[in-house]
């Protein structure tokens, strides 16, 4: 497995693949790589002849006063897992490798789907995303790209962006992988105590319960939040920030559920903040 840090080498590995007639799919990652980042790279294993992922904690999307400074970093780790999914390449590059001295191009998609449910409460969050996702695209040629549905907002903020672009690239979102207890796998689970993972399993739980309720017949907005909440409010270590219902991938409001719409929370266990979303339809 090849691991490059500069962007002048990976622009060269991609454009001899290319030129060998190979496609490219791209994972990008934070790192911290557990089996929901695999899930990606067996993905594009499948679908393309050349995996390259990335390894790079994105200052850009982080918040002042968010976990750029504490997000787990662990890149000899990651390395290891990435070899054993047959990954190809590694792009693990410096934030100043990224954005030099002089940087000064930014994404932003502005038709209102960043200002709801994430984008809401991490102001600037999906511009350093949309930022470092063209970005990687462009360096390592990606013919695909992979998501996971656990950042299904991200999911439709780069579909947008790939769109109104043009960008010459293949969005593909993989289903949220879960540990058995039906927590979300996320690198920030390792913020969490054992009592608090414990606590955390109400996040899925309570959207099991709402699309129970779906699956019942209930195609009220409301209620199905209702149903969430009541849920989540019934565990004493979650404090919800939001449970929100809109349509999917378009992100629009939905007072009733007439196509597939994405039920999306966002609960603090203790100083860590956990998101899931379940599609509906
Ligand atoms: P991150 O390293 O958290 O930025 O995640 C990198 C990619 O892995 C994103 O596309 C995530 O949506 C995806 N991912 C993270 N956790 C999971 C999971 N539990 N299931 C599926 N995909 C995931």
């Amino acid at each position: 497995m090849k691991i490059f840090t500069t962007v002048a080498e990976t622009v060269a590995y991609a454009k001899e693949q290319k030129e060998a007639g190979k496609t490219i799919g791209l994972c990008p990652t934070m790192g911290a790589l557990h089996e929901g980042h695999m899930t990606l790279m067996r993905a594009a294993r499948k679908a393309c002849d050349i995996v390259i992922a990335s390894v790079f904690v994105n200052p850009v999307q982080f918040g002042p006063n968010e976990d750029y400074d504490k997000y787990p970093r662990q890149f000899d780790a990651d390395c290891e897992k990435l070899k054993a999914e047959g990954v190809d390449a590694v792009f693990h590059p410096s934030p100043e490798e990224m954005y030099p001295a002089g940087y000064g191009t930014y994404i932003t998609v502005e038709n209102g789907i960043t200002d709801i449910l994430c984008g809401a409460r991490r102001p600037g969050h999906f511009r350093g995303v949309a930022t470092v996702v063209t970005k990687l695209m462009n360096i390592t040629r990606a013919d695909k790209a992979f998501f996971g549905q656990k950042d299904a907002q991200q999911v439709a903020v780069v579909r947008r962006f790939v769109a109104d672009l043009n960008l010459p690239v293949e969005v593909c979102m993989v289903p949220i992988c879960r540990e058995e207890s039906g927590l979300a796998r996320s690198s920030r689970n390792s913020y969490m105590s054992a009592e608090e993972k414990q606590a955390a399993v109400v996040l899925s739980r309570s959207l099991r319960k709402a699309k129970a309720a779906y699956e019942a017949g209930e195609r009220s907005a409301e209620a199905l939040k209702a149903v969430t909440r009541a849920e989540l409010e019934g565990e004493p270590m979650a404090k919800v920030d939001y449970v929100d219902l809109y349509t999917y991938p378009a992100l629009q409001a939905a007072d009733t559920v007439t196509e597939p719409c994405l039920l999306a929370i966002a609960v603090y266990i203790g100083k860590t903040r956990l998101i899931d979303n379940v599609i509906l339809g």
